[in-house]
């Protein structure tokens, strides 16, 4: 599918080539054949490869909407686990080079830890951790631009202790200021100086795709890399550079490297991902090791004086123990539930691995120009719109749909990109919030219009249109109040669309209806382009209006029930029959096990009375977690031990009964389960709805409130 997935390839493949970049930085290759050859290739081109690690992890990380620290807490948590598990791996090595026999041992090693890395490639880790979070304060108590100044600025001050420190030296005051720094730590290609500029950019970026074709990119990138070229060896011919990590072009030369990485196609690679991290860390132990066993053999001519072969041994050693160990991380994490607490009364499961081939295989079916408007409304139906949304993102969804405005902001704060529709009325007092998250608002009516318009804030909006439902939107036929709408000079009119009514059914009466609103939805679009109006992006589908009505030529599909793989109702009569595979399980634990007697009745209101002997087990869920009274004596099962079990008596706000008289073992804290893929047809979602009188998006939506949700992901 183009749009998902293959976004990231460029970036996942240039990962292992930086992680060789870094490589011959530490083995020097070209050394035996050039000098010149040699720094051009370690010391200027090489230097894009750490940039370009902070740049993805703030493309992933930085957002301008971010409130909640989460994802950065995250972020520098991983990071300094893994600082930890390195300083471990290297303790041997320091303890052979004599480090703990220096003198100030003890600030030296702190200084270390907090700045310069117990090994000499190890001072990355604390810089992510350190500038990450400092970019990631910046873009958010101020904006971009001001993020970037700032970085900037603390990247001049690097750069003047890096391969400037040639012209800082010449002023006493400078040369002062610079020796208080390097008292602190021994480079200014740090956390502070040198990474923030690198997750701001990554962020900025990722905020603003698509700014620049691949020509542009590819051209601004040669263009800065010949600068970089140029000013690096000036720098060294006049022997300015204290160190060589920092250069002026080597700014512009990431920005359009990233840019020209974003717009190379293919597979993404979580493979490359983790192996490029474990080279980074294990390639000084690799050049260790083969120094080590070169001498034992007595083979230092050939594989370590030989500078070019001792980097492919080094490079072909580092590469096969990364990508074993992700290869092993992988296996290990297969299967992995993401939060295991939880499980312990009654929860909800979402397989992300089912909601990513349902949004393909709905993308699939789309016409070429068509994307997947993702609907997030409800908690995502009820299956957390955090993983729910987060996930879609990752995989390259991005247009999102919710129904009122704090959904939209909460997505933002999740950290979504990308278009994010409000479907829903938002009062004109909340405009600022609208801007200040980038939402982009439905016009309902041609007054909401009007007075959105007199806020005098600029706005994104889609117009909707009433085409027959009578719900929300200005009439197809007021041609003139539409066209007002686009001239609103407030109003940015990104789309236009209507909500088909009946587009579920086939019956000839509701076919011809639905054809009869595309039809005033076309004409209208038509009246827009014989009065020269420019067309926005238009969309009318939802879930049955894509299954029944594909052919349709939009711009978007709103797909909110059929993402989460399943249908409203049981019946499965659409004209496309996609594999859509249900995202959603609810399950619950068996807590208490009881014999009820021949005339002894269970639960409220004695609704249930034993006509024999028989065994109940509780579950600890009921309609307190959205699952539906009307499921109450018999009307609805759950399955234990792979036996489908009626429910018997009423269904309290917290608790059930099951009779699971006749089923083998059943023993407490087995796990029932009430709604799910894998468990026997009749607990499929559309079935559990249909039996409580409802559609699934009903049940789904309802059990958003007090159920954990656990995630369920096979890389
Ligand atoms: C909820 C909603 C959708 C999604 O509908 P599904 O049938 O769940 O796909 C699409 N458009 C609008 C306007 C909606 O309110």
């Amino acid at each position: 599918m183009k749009t998902m997935n293959q976004r990231y390839a460029g970036i996942d493949y240039f990962r292992m080539i930086a992680a060789l970049l870094v490589i011959t930085i530490h083995t020097s290759p070209l050394l035996a054949l050039s000098e010149t050859g040699d720094f051009i290739l370690t010391r200027i081109i090489a230097r894009v490869a750490v940039p370009f690690f902070f740049m993805t992890s703030g493309f992933f990380l930085i957002s301008r909407y971010a409130r909640n620290t989460e994802k950065l807490r995250a972020f520098v948590r991983s990071t300094l686990q893994i600082y930890g598990i390195a300083i471990l791996i290297y303790i041997p090595i320091n303890l052979y080079n004599g480090y703990f026999s220096g003198n100030h041992l003890l600030p030296n090693i702190l200084k270390d830890i907090l700045f310069d890395g117990t090994m000499y490639h190890l001072w990355y880790l604390p810089a992510a951790a350190l500038g990450g979070t400092i970019a990631w304060y910046l873009v958010r108590k101020a904006d971009y631009m001001r993020a970037i100044v700032i970085t900037l600025g603390l990247y001049l001050v690097g750069l003047f202790g890096d391969s400037y420190y040639g012209i800082a030296e010449t002023i006493p005051e400078i040369h002062s200021f610079y020796d208080l720094i390097f008292q602190v730590t021994d480079y200014t290609r740090n956390g502070i100086f040198y990474a923030p500029i690198f997750f701001v950019l990554g962020g900025y970026i990722a905020e603003h795709p698509k700014k620049l074709s691949s020509v542009q990119s590819v051209c601004g990138f040669s263009v800065s890399l010949g600068l970089m070229l140029g000013e690096a060896l000036t720098l060294h011919d006049y022997d300015l550079q204290r160190h060589d990590s920092m250069y002026l072009f080597l700014l512009p030369c990431m920005f359009f490297l990233f840019h020209t990485l974003l717009h190379c196609k293919g597979k993404c690679s979580r493979l490359f991902r983790t192996s490029a991290l474990v080279i980074y860390i294990m390639h000084p132990m690799v050049i260790v090791g083969v120094r080590w066993i070169a001498k034992l053999l007595h083979m230092q001519n050939l594989l370590v004086n030989n500078s070019l072969m001792h980097f492919f041994v080094v490079s072909l050693t580092s590469a096969a123990i990364g990508i074993t160990a992700a290869e092993i991380w992988n296996r290990c994490d297969y299967g992995k539930r993401k939060r295991i607490h939880g499980t312990d009364r009654a929860w909800i499961e979402i397989d992300l691995n089912n909601l990513e081939h349902n949004a393909k295989e709905l993308q699939q079916a789309m016409p070429p120009k068509c994307s997947l408007m993702a609907v997030m409304k409800a908690e995502a139906y009820g299956h957390n719109a955090f993983a729910v949304s987060t996930h879609l993102n990752k995989i390259g969804v991005k247009s999102f749909a919710v129904a009122t405005i704090d959904e939209g902001i909460s997505l933002r704060k999740y950290g979504i990109r990308g278009e994010i529709l409000i479907l829903g009325y938002t009062d004109v007092h909340r405009v600022r919030d609208l801007k200040k998250y980038g939402l982009t608002q439905t016009v309902v009516s041609f007054e909401h219009a009007r007075t959105l318009n007199q806020q005098n804030i600029g706005l994104k909006v889609h117009i909707k249109i009433d085409t027959g439902m009578h719900r929300l939107g200005i009439p197809y036929d007021d041609f003139s109040e539409i066209k007002k709408v686009f001239a609103m000079k407030n109003l940015n009119v990104y789309g236009i669309y209507t909500h088909l009514c009946c587009s579920d059914s086939l019956l000839p009466d509701h076919v011809a209806f639905t054809e009869e609103q595309i039809h005033r939805f076309f004409r209208l679009i038509d009246l827009m382009k014989h009065n020269n109006m420019s067309v926005p992006k238009l969309h009318m589908q939802s879930s049955y209006g894509l299954l029944n009505y594909p052919e349709l030529q939009c711009d978007y599909a709103r797909i909110g029930i059929a993402l989460y793989g399943v249908l409203s109702t049981p019946d499965y009569n659409t004209a496309l029959k996609l594999d859509l595979r249900p995202v959603l399980s609810l399950k619950a634990r068996v807590v208490h096990i009881q014999n009820i007697c021949k005339g002894e009745s269970v639960g409220y209101g004695r609704a249930f009375t034993a006509k024999k002997d028989c065994r109940i087990a509780i579950l600890p869920i009921g309609y307190g977690d959205g699952f539906p009274r009307n499921l109450s004596c018999g009307k609805g099962y759950a399955q234990i031990r792979n036996h489908l079990v009626p429910i018997v008596g009423r269904i309290c706000m917290d608790q059930l009964a099951v009779d699971i008289t006749g089923v083998e073992n059943v023993a407490i804290g087995d796990t029932a389960i009430m709604i799910g893929s894998d468990a026997a047809a009749e607990l499929s979602a559309p079935i559990v709805a249909d039996n409580s009188d409802s559609i699934s998006n009903e049940l789904l939506c309802r059990m958003g409130a007090r159920l954990p949700v656990i995630e369920r992901l096979v890389p």
